[in-house]
C-alpha cells in the first residue's frame, strides 16, 4: 500500500552500533566517551556518551537520512529561543561543532557516514517513566510544564515547521489508508469512528483555532524526570511543526492517560488541563473539542504503529505495545461524548418544573407565560436557549452592556491571580473606594463595599438608627429596597396582605398623569405620625419611634416610574432635616449613569444625601455593593455598634468589575449617551402610540422609561391585565420588558445603558409587531 507521508516515516533508522557511536562522537563533536548506550528512538538513532568514570558526557543523536537539514536546523534554533523565553524550562542544548565557521544553525551538525550527527547536553533524570507512577499533583505540573513549553515556542517560526507529520493531529485524516492494517476488527471500528467523528467536528472548527510552532510530542518517551514524576528535561524536538496551540497539551493528555481508562482517565485529564490553565486559558473553542483531539492523536497512534508493522519497519511488539491502552482511551472518550466534564445528575421533568422543585415555591415567578432559558448575552441581546435573539430592554444590571469584554476580562483576570478580603492590604480596593468618593459630593468619603444592594441599605438603615438613635423609616408606597429583614420593612411591594411594620411609615409618590399627590401632604403627614409621640390626629396609638431615615429610589422603579421633581425631593429631605432624619439616596436602581443626567440619579436634585447605597449595575452582573456616606456617620456606627465587616465586601474580583464599569462609563461615554438615546427612545415610543387610547403615559428620564396602560385616555384607569399581555406579546416578537407599579399596570422600559440609537429601530418593530398581533387578537370574527 502507498501511503503519502513524509518518506521520515517509511525510511529506515540508521543502524550504528553503540561502538560506532564512540567513534562518530570523538569524530564529529571531539567528545570523548568510553562508552555509548542506545537511548532507542523510532526514526533516528540516540546515544548516550559515558565517559571513564561512568559518568555521561553527552547525548548523541544521528538523524534519519532522510531528514532534512531544515528540520534538523529548526530543532536546534528553537532550543536557543524557548531558553530566551523561559530559562528555567528544562530543554537540551545542542553543542556547536570544534572550529565551526558559522553563527548560523549550520554550526550545531556535522556529517558522518551519510548521517547528521548533533550532540546535546545531558539532562539528569529518568527516561521512559510509567505516568501510572504519577500523583495527582506531578500530573497537574506536567500540564503547566505543557503550557511553559507552547508559551515558549508560540513566538518561533521557522519555515521547515509546514511539513505534514501524521502524528500531528491536525492531519488525523491523513492516516485513513492505514487503518486497514489494523488487525482487530473492533479497533479498527473505533479508529474509524473517531476519524469520522475528527472530519465531522474538529475539521471545520480546526483554521479557527490558535496556531503556531508546537513540540508535538511531549510524552514520558520524550520527558525526563525526577523520581516523582516531575519533568526535568525536554529532550526531542522531532515532531516540531506549525499545529494547532493545543497539541502538545494533546499529546501531554495522550501520554499520561497511558494504563488508564473510564473514569480515571477521565479525572486524571482534568487534572492535566487545570495544570495547563494555570500557564495558559484555553479558549472555548479549543475545550470544546479537546475530547475529540485526545481520541484523535491516540487513533492516530494505533493506526501508524500498525501500518509501519505491517509495511515491516517495526517490531511489533515495540511498535504496537501503547495500542491497547490507546484503544481504551479511545473507547472512553467515546462512551461520554468526547466530553471531559464530570458527569452531572440526570434531572427529571422540564427545567421549569426542576426549578420550582429545585428553588421552592417562594421564589419569584418566571418572567412571561412562556419562560426563557437564555443561554448567553452581548450588548443588549439576550439569546435563548433555542437560538432566539431577545433585544434586551428590561436588565438593568448589565449597565455597560451584557458580557461587556472589559468587565469579563477584568473579572477572569483577577480571579486566576487573587481574591480575598479587605482584611489584607488591597491597593484596588482602596483605590475604587477612593474613587467613588471622588465621583461623589464633599462630604461623602466614606465607603463601605459589601455584595448587594439589600446589604448597602440595610447598612446604611443600621447607620442611620445608630447615628440618630431613632427607629422609625419612611419609604413610598409601593417601594422595592431590598430582602433583609430589615429592608424588607421597606419594601412595601413585597409586603404580605395585611403587613404593617409600626416603625415604618410610607407616603405615595405624586402622579403627574391623574393630577395626585402633587403637594407634600403625602409624606408630611407621615413624618409626623413617625416623629410624634403623640396620638396622631389619625388616632394612631402612641408610638415615638422617630425618624431615622427616609429611604428613596431616585428613579422610583417599583412604585411605577414616576416622575420625580427636584422641587418635590428637596420639600421631603428638608422636612426629614428637620425632624433630625436622615436621607438614604438608594441608587440601585438610578444610579451609574441610567438618568443620563450624572452618575448618580440624586444629582438632578441638587441636594446632597447623607448615604448613597449602589449595587446591581455596579458590577455589570457581577455582585458588589456599597455604602457611601460620612464620616461622621460612620464613626457614630462605628461607636455605637463596634466594626463592620463583610467577607465578600471588596474582594478583589468584585473590585475588579466595579472599576471597570466606571472606566467603561467613561470611555463610552455613556452618560451622555443615555440622555440623547433615551430622549430617542421616548419619543419613539410617542410617536408608536400615538393613536393608542390604551397608553396613558409615555415618561421616564435618562433609561428608565414606563409606558403606562390604561383602560382609556379620558379615565386613565389602570389596566394591569392589557399590560401583561403587552409584555408577553413583545416577548413573542423578540422584545424584552418588565411590567411595575402598585397595580402592574406600567410597562418598565430599562435596557442595558449599552442600547443605542440603532437598537430604536429593531425595538421599535418589535412593539408594532406585538401591538398589531394583540388588535388582531382582539378583533371581533368576521363572518
Ligand atoms: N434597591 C432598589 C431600588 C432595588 O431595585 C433593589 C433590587 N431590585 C434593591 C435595592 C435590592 O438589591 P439586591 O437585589 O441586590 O439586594
Amino acid at each position: 500500500m502507498t501511503v503519502g507521508i513524509d518518506p521520515v516515516l517509511s525510511a529506515p533508522r540508521p543502524q550504528f552500533t553503540t561502538d560506532d557511536a564512540v567513534g562518530i562522537a570523538a569524530a564529529t563533536f571531539g567528545a570523548t566517551a568510553a562508552i555509548a548506550r542506545n537511548l532507542g528512538s523510532e526514526r533516528d538513532q540516540a546515544f548516550l556518551l559515558v565517559d571513564d568514570h561512568g559518568e555521561a558526557v553527552a547525548v548523541m543523536k544521528v538523524s534519519n537520512p532522510a531528514e532534512s537539514t531544515a528540520m534538523l536546523d529548526m530543532e536546534a534554533l528553537v532550543a536557543a529561543h524557548i531558553a530566551g523565553v523561559d530559562p528555567e524550562l528544562p530543554v537540551a542544548r545542542p553543542w556547536s561543532a570544534p572550529g565551526a565557521e558559522t553563527a548560523g544553525p549550520e554550526r550545531y551538525r556535522v556529517l558522518a557516514e551519510g548521517c547528521w550527527v548533533r550532540m546535546y547536553d545531558v539532562i539528569p533524570g529518568r527516561g521512559r517513566s510509567d505516568p501510572l507512577t504519577f500523583g495527582d499533583d506531578v500530573l497537574t505540573a506536567w500540564g503547566c510544564t505543557t503550557a511553559r513549553l507552547s508559551r515558549a515556542t508560540r513566538g518561533f517560526f521557522h519555515h521547515a515547521a509546514g511539513r505534514v507529520m501524521p502524528w500531528d493531529v491536525q492531519h488525523a485524516l491523513s492516516v485513513r489508508p492505514m487503518v486497514p492494517c489494523i488487525a482487530d476488527h473492533g479497533w479498527r471500528t473505533t479508529v474509524t469512528a473517531t476519524l469520522d467523528r475528527y472530519e465531522t467536528v474538529v475539521a471545520p472548527a480546526w483554521s479557527a483555532l490558535r496556531a503556531q510552532i508546537v513540540h508535538g510530542d511531549l510524552s514520558t518517551d520524550n520527558a525526563l524526570v525526577d523520581d516523582d514524576g516531575r519533568v526535568t528535561g525536554i529532550v526531542d524536538f522531532g515532531d516540531m511543526s506549525h499545529s494547532a496551540s493545543i497539541i502538545d497539551l494533546v499529546a501531554a493528555l495522550d501520554s499520561l492517560g497511558t494504563g488508564r481508562a473510564g473514569r480515571e482517565l477521565l479525572r486524571v485529564g482534568r487534572l492535566i488541563i487545570d495544570g495547563y490553565q494555570r500557564v495558559l486559558v484555553l479558549e472555548p473553542a479549543e475545550l470544546s473539542i479537546l475530547g475529540e483531539l485526545w481520541a484523535a492523536r491516540a487513533a492516530i497512534g494505533v493506526a501508524i504503529s500498525s501500518w509501519r508493522v505491517e509495511q515491516g519497519l517495526e517490531d511489533a511488539a515495540f511498535a504496537e505495545r501503547y495500542n491497547p491502552t490507546a484503544m481504551e482511551m479511545v473507547e472512553t472518550l467515546q462512551s461520554v461524548g468526547w466530553q471531559l466534564d464530570p458527569p452531572r445528575r440526570p434531572g427529571h421533568g422540564t427545567l421549569a418544573m426542576r426549578r420550582e422543585t429545585a428553588f421552592g415555591p417562594g421564589l419569584e415567578a418566571l418572567s412571561y407565560d412562556e419562560p426563557i432559558e437564555v443561554v448567553s448575552a452581548r450588548g443588549v441581546w439576550l439569546t435563548a436557549a433555542d437560538g432566539r435573539r431577545y433585544l434586551d430592554m428590561y436588565n438593568n444590571v448589565p449597565c455597560v452592556g451584557h458580557a461587556h469584554p472589559r468587565v469579563s476580562e477584568a473579572i477572569a483576570r483577577q480571579v486566576r491571580v487573587l481574591n480575598t478580603n479587605v482584611r489584607y492590604l488591597d491597593r484596588s480596593a482602596i483605590e475604587l473606594a477612593e474613587r467613588l468618593a471622588d465621583r461623589c459630593p464633599a462630604g461623602l468619603d466614606t465607603v463601605v463595599f459589601v455584595n448587594s444592594g439589600s446589604e448597602a441599605n440595610d447598612l446604611a438603615w443600621r447607620m442611620a438608627c445608630a447615628t440618630t438613635g431613632r427607629t422609625g423609616g419612611l419609604c413610598t408606597s409601593f417601594a422595592y429596597h431590598g430582602v433583609t429583614d430589615a429592608i424588607a420593612a421597606f419594601s412595601p411591594e413585597t409586603w404580605p396582605v395585611g403587613y404593617a411594620p409600626d416603625h415604618i411609615e410610607r407616603w405615595t409618590p405624586p402622579d403627574a398623569l391623574r393630577s395626585i399627590n402633587l403637594g407634600p401632604h403625602g409624606f408630611a403627614s407621615a413624618i409626623d405620625r413617625l416623629s410624634s409621640d403623640e396620638r396622631g390626629r389619625d388616632r394612631r396609638p402612641v408610638r415615638g419611634h422617630g425618624l431615622a431615615a427616609v429611604m428613596l429610589d431616585g428613579v422610583l422603579q417599583s412604585d411605577g416610574v414616576l416622575d420625580l421633581t427636584a422641587g418635590y425631593v428637596h420639600d421631603l429631605v428638608e422636612r426629614t432635616r428637620e425632624v433630625g432624619g436622615l436621607w438614604i439616596a438608594d441608587e440601585v436602581q438610578g444610579g451609574h449613569g441610567r438618568t443620563g443626567l450624572g452618575l448618580w440619579s440624586f444629582e438632578r436634585f441638587g441636594i446632597i444625601p447623607d448615604f448613597i447605597t449602589l449595587g446591581k449595575p455596579m458590577g455589570n452582573g457581577h455582585p458588589v455593593a456599597a455604602v457611601i456616606t460620612r464620616r461622621s456617620i460612620a464613626a457614630a456606627f462605628g461607636a455605637a455598634q463596634g466594626t463592620f465587616f463583610s467577607t465578600f465586601g471588596g474582594n478583589q474580583v468584585s473590585v475588579a468589575a466595579a472599576s471597570a464599569v466606571l472606566d467603561v462609563l467613561d470611555d463610552e461615554n455613556v452618560i451622555e449617551r443615555t440622555a440623547i438615546v433615551g430622549h430617542q427612545l421616548r419619543e419613539a415610543l410617542r410617536w408608536l402610540t400615538i393613536d393608542d387610547d390604551w397608553v396613558g403615559d409615555v415618561r421616564g428620564v435618562g433609561l428608565a422609561n414606563a409606558v403606562e396602560v390604561v383602560t382609556d385616555r379620558t379615565t386613565n384607569t389602570p389596566d394591569p391585565r392589557r399590560a401583561a399581555a403587552f409584555k408577553n406579546a413583545l416577548r413573542r416578537h423578540g422584545v424584552l420588558v418588565g411590567t411595575a407599579g402598585p397595580l402592574g399596570n406600567v410597562l418598565k422600559i430599562r435596557p442595558p445603558l449599552a442600547f443605542r440609537s440603532n437598537h430604536v429601530a429593531p425595538f421599535a418593530d418589535g412593539w408594532d409587531a406585538a401591538r398589531s398581533s394583540l388588535l388582531a387578537s382582539r378583533r371581533p370574527a368576521t363572518t
